[in-house]
């Protein structure tokens, strides 16, 4: 099917679903609002949502709709933990039974001491600084 109707049209894309599925869930939203005047503007938000994504299905401008596109992803990217961090994260969690995590006062940096050693004095090995914490 070389000539239907999507033929050189962007088509549904990631950000095309999302804008389908907010709509949807403003659309539900604004059939539970009892002031009227809310209502009929959520309901206008949820239009204007599902307007877009037919919109940005039917554009010709397929390259523009796929940067756009990228943005989206990329956004939601962002927020998705990133799994280095999230190891460091558990290690650390696991770690704080038997160590403890001091800041350089000097460098800022993050140092990770044993516990339980009493009052002993800690050399940052990042930038040399020496002082006395109690662990
Ligand atoms: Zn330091």
């Amino acid at each position: 099917m070389n000539n239907g109707f999507f033929s050189g049209r962007n088509g549904s894309d990631a950000l095309s679903v999302f804008l389908t599925a907010l709509a949807l869930v403003t659309a539900t939203a604004a059939s539970v609002i009892t002031d009227e005047v809310i209502r009929t503007t959520v309901t206008l938000v949820a239009l204007v949502f599902i307007a877009f994504a037919v919109w940005r299905m039917l554009s010709r401008n397929i390259a523009k709709r796929r940067v756009e596109n990228e943005k989206f992803l990329s956004f939601f990217r962002a927020f998705r933990k990133d799994p280095q961090k999230a190891a460091e994260k558990k290690q650390k969690k696991e770690d704080r039974k038997t160590h403890v995590y001091y800041k350089c006062p000097e460098c800022k940096k993050e140092l990770r001491v044993p516990r339980g050693k009493g009052k002993i004095r800690i050399t940052c090995p990042h930038c040399g600084h020496q002082f006395i914490k109690k662990t």
